[in-house]
């Protein structure tokens, strides 16, 4: 191909490259879906610069804030959320957010690909396997044996590997160190939401994981911010051991945190009238209600509790009268939210830095997708205003940094020979208002556009999943593991 003519030259963007500490007016060629050109803007012939007469596009952004792609290391795209029955709803909703890659963590291989199918926006998207008994798991006992077949399973189907859901279908702590160990005998990925039989999806979860992961096991602890709502002490002591014991698990660990107020749990209430699960008995016990069907009911009544909807646009929250009918008429088998996360502790977590100037925190993730809650970028952007972040480092936390989390080496930067994955942010609006992916505008003004012109998505897979994505007919890439984070570190 002839890098003198480029399909495509985004010109006169300031362009965040964090790999290279690049933050400069510049123009940026595009050739093949690979990044062929950064350069400042001239004519043909100086060397530095980028030949706009030759581009067979040209894209003006002046005023507009160029970076790499945004990488959501948590969303949920391929997972049974209770009342969602549509499984394109997150993948439309990450790319209309900004996001170019995504991870989701703990799902369907056969949701993902029937939602690329359907209703696929043109992102790349790698799944993590869901451990939950009753469905991937015969019980939540099991024999290293079961996990390693479960693992393997997953690893074909195309998910890149696990995610323990300690807040929902927590494990011993055994099972659970089993379970990291087997990720990490394969080199696959794993995604751990803390808490164990012994512990909860609090701090007292995180506190267990440099037992569970011994002397040199490795792991993605999730949403930090969601073990720093002073269950157990105040935010500010949870907040702070939780950076300790982070810091302590350099190398071993990779962390985001997500900059959401609401969170999102499972309604679901046991025979007896009792919320079944941990997450949800923490939101009510916050604000002083019984954690049962009846507790439930006063909390949605009150406002602070909200049910999840399914709207044709979208997912919706409904509290007060109406979010009892919906909580009632689903039998509580319902999504439920509650504005439990803290805008300073996450703001602590996403901004606390090492000696080294290294984030103790990777990265800023949505934990959304299908939830309506995908606010990375508006988020990182109130930071940036505030001083919390600079443009840079909010780039290194979006995209740099959850390209090394996952190990894709060609994602992440804006320099020649990388993926054209990039998102464009309007500072004065505060949010992503392009993207594209190899090259080509998949959202546009927060409208999803890409789907019939830039493709529906990408599977990224690992070598054991390479027939499986082949079998479903969609465009795939493969993922070395051996290069993520998680066991470079
Ligand atoms: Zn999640």
């Amino acid at each position: 191909m002839n890098k003198n003519r480029p399909d495509l030259v985004i010109t006169s963007a300031r362009v965040l490259d964090p790999a290279t500490g690049t933050d400069a007016v510049l123009d940026v060629a595009v050739t093949g879906g690979v990044i062929s050109g950064v350069g400042h803007s001239g004519g043909p012939g100086g060397s530095q610069a980028i030949d706009r007469a030759a581009a067979g596009d040209v894209i003006d952004l002046s005023g507009r804030w160029l970076m790499p792609g945004m990488i959501d290391t948590h969303v949920h795209v391929g997972g049974d959320l209770d009342g969602v029955t549509n499984p394109g709803i997150g993948l439309r909703n990450v790319v209309e957010a900004g996001a170019t890659t995504v991870v989701d963590l703990g799902g369907r291989m056969e949701r993902i690909v029937a939602g690329i199918r359907e209703h696929g926006a043109g992102a790349n998207v790698a799944g993590l396997g869901m451990m939950k008994p009753g469905v991937t798991l015969p019980d939540d006992d099991p024999s290293p044996d079961t996990v390693r077949s479960v693992l393997d399973a997953a690893l074909a189907s195309g998910q890149i590997g696990l995610k323990m859901w300690g807040g929902y279908y927590p494990f011993s702590m055994d099972v659970t160190a089993d379970i990291i160990a087997a990720c990490n005998e394969r080199q696959a990925y794993v995604a751990f939401h803390v808490g164990t039989k012994s512990s909860g999806s609090r701090l007292d979860g995180l506190r267990e994981v440099p037992a569970l992961l011994g002397a040199d096991g490795r792991v993605h602890v999730a949403h930090i911010n969601a073990y720093c709502r002073g269950s157990i002490l105040s935010p500010a002591q949870e907040t702070a051991e939780a950076l300790e014991i982070l810091d302590w698990l350099r190398g071993r660990v990779v962390s985001e945190v997500h900059l959401a107020r609401p969170n999102f749990t499972r309604g679901e209430c046991d025979e007896d009238g009792n919320v079944r699960m941990d997450v949800a008995r923490n939101c009510l016990r916050l604000r002083g209600y019984e954690t049962t069907r009846e507790g439930m009911r006063r909390a949605i009544s009150d406002g602070y509790g909200s049910a999840v909807r399914q709207t044709p646009a979208g997912l919706s929250l409904v509290t007060g009268e109406d979010g009892v009918k919906i909580f009632n008429d689903a039998d509580s088998l319902i999504g439920m939210s509650f504005p439990v996360n803290r805008a300073d502790t996450a703001f602590q977590l996403t901004a606390a830095k090492r000696g080294d100037g290294s984030f103790i925190v990777d990265a800023i993730a949505s934990d959304a997708g299908v939830l309506p809650r995908n606010v990375n970028i508006e988020q990182a952007m109130n930071m940036v205003r505030f001083g919390g972040l600079t443009p840079l480092e909010m780039a290194e936390k979006l995209s740099f940094n959850p390209a090394r989390m996952i190990g894709l080496e060609k994602k992440g930067r804006i320099s020649p020979g990388m993926d054209a994955d990039l998102t464009v942010i309007d500072p004065e609006q505060g949010r992503a208002v392009m993207s594209l992916v190899a090259g080509r505008v998949v959202m546009l003004e927060g409208r999803a556009v890409g789907g019939a012109t830039a493709g529906k998505g990408k599977l990224l897979v690992t070598s054991a999943g390479e027939s499986a994505a082949a079998g479903y007919g969609l465009p795939y890439e493969m993922v070395d593991l051996s290069r993520s984070l998680l066991y470079t570190g």
